[in-house]
């Protein structure tokens, strides 16, 4: 290991005060000591020691350019020599950096994150253990992570509409009823299901109103020069503006996204980890939302990591270490395996990315990269579905004739229920790719 680059030897006195004046200048101004996303800690890099010499020089520059960071950007922190990267771990100050050395071989050790473990793995567990028949899912650790949350907290988090006098639609209640769903379906095949999130509400203890001074920060940070206390409702276009908004958002999606990520990664430990969720398209007034006749579907890996995402130390702590575990190795197939159950069962067209944030990275039309908190920060594979245009009058239907058996006719045509039909065929896909 080596964090920071060895420059010219000096004297033992001068290297002592210069250690002096830096411990006086951090203890003064702890802000300056790195970049970090919103609520980060500071990344503990000697934990990519154990990636020492485990990829080749050709492997890791690929995965750049494909996968984690094809819009570039990675150049300026990340410095590629014949047989060792440096990586800068603070853009501040960027002297300081962690020395990679590549394998030399060409098919290197495996190396994972330590808790999860391949689909190759789990079969050779289970080869070992006796035959248990109908339980071809025995063994498996799945999380299961249903997005948003739901409740009172749906309309501070905007995933919550309302058209009439028709129940308000929220994302948070119908992907926590998914899970419900498939929990005993796959525990009868033999999983063990852990909860991410069992009931509506938040994972976090925090509250928007003990993040104010954060969000004030964050604010000047951005550049906002006129920011606000409040703001008045979701049509406020000042709204981004304020300190209310700014420590909500950091409440509901930062502070709960870290804290379900420590719980997964610190707690539950899974082999993969399921992110429900049910898509949107801009429905602006949520009190007068707008019906869009679009109804879509893929599924979210982690990559595509942009210039700007990469000049935080943390973001590109977390990239590196899921770039270095290849735990793309099983996110990939596993989302398109899911992709094609959901597929078949939906009959939705795939989702088309136009701005950028995503990148298609495999055969299926229906499988995007994109670097998101969740898929980010979790280590271990996870399979983030995104499903369903909530606001296209035949989902709005569908959601508003809530859960039955059987088939039903709603918007037209014969079907299973939403909720049914979301379950079966991710629990479907779960088993295409992990059964024995
Ligand atoms: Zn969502």
């Amino acid at each position: 290991m080596s964090i920071g680059r060895q420059d010219k030897p000096h004297g033992q006195g001068f290297n002592r005060i210069l250690a002096i004046v830096a411990l006086v200048w951090l203890a003064a101004a702890p802000a300056f000591g790195q970049r970090l996303s919103p609520l980060a800690a500071r990344p503990a890099w000697p934990e990519l020691e154990r990636f020492q010499q485990t990829m080749t020089r050709d492997e890791f520059v690929r995965l750049l350019q494909t996968l984690y960071a094809p819009a570039g950007g990675w150049e300026s922190f990340i410095t590629v020599g014949d047989d060792r990267a440096w990586l800068v771990t603070d853009s501040k100050n960027p002297s300081q950096v962690f020395e990679l050395r590549f394998a030399v071989a060409p098919k290197p050790a495996r190396i994972t994150s330590g808790f999860w473990r391949t689909r190759a793995q789990i079969r050779r567990d289970q080869s070992g253990l006796p035959s248990s028949p109908g339980r071809p899912l025995d063994g498996l650790r799945i999380a299961l992570d249903p997005g948003h949350l739901g409740g009172e907290w749906a309309q501070m988090e905007e995933r919550w509409f309302q058209i009439g006098d028709a129940p308000p639609v929220k994302e948070g209640e119908m992907t926590l009823a998914v899970a419900k769903m498939m929990a005993p379906r796959l525990e009868a095949l033999g999983a063990t299901v852990m909860w991410v999130r069992r009931e509506n509400g938040p994972v976090t203890t925090t509250r928007p109103e003990g993040m104010l001074d954060i969000a004030r920060g964050a604010l000047i940070e951005r550049g906002v020069t006129d920011t606000k206390d409040n703001y008045a409702g979701p049509a406020d276009p000042d709204r981004e503006k304020s300190i209310q908004w700014e420590a909500e958002r950091l409440f509901y999606r930062i502070s709960e996204i870290r804290t379900r990520a420590r719980l997964v990664n610190d707690v539950l430990q899974p082999d993969v980890t399921l992110c429900l969720h049910f898509n949107a398209e801009e429905w602006g007034d949520p009190a007068k939302p707008a019906l869009v006749e679009k109804n879509h579907l893929h599924l979210l890996v982690s990559g595509n990591f942009s210039a700007a995402e990469l000049r935080y130390d943390d973001v590109r702590f977390e990239m590196l270490t899921r770039l270095l575990s290849r735990v793309h190795e099983e996110e990939i197939p596993l989302a398109e395996t899911v992709a094609s159950t959901l597929a078949r069962a939906t009959a939705l067209p795939p989702y088309e990315y136009t701005d950028g944030r995503a990148i298609r990275v495999g055969p299926s039309p229906y499988v995007w990269a994109r670097n998101l908190l969740a898929n980010r920060l979790y280590r271990c594979p996870v399979i983030y579905c995104e499903p369903y245009v909530m606001n296209s009058p035949e989902v709005f239907a569908r959601v508003q004739a809530g859960d039955y058996e059987g088939l039903r006719e709603v918007a037209g045509r014969l079907r299973p229920s939403i909720v049914r039909e979301y379950a079966d065929a991710v629990v479907a896909g779960l088993l295409d790719a992990y059964g024995k």
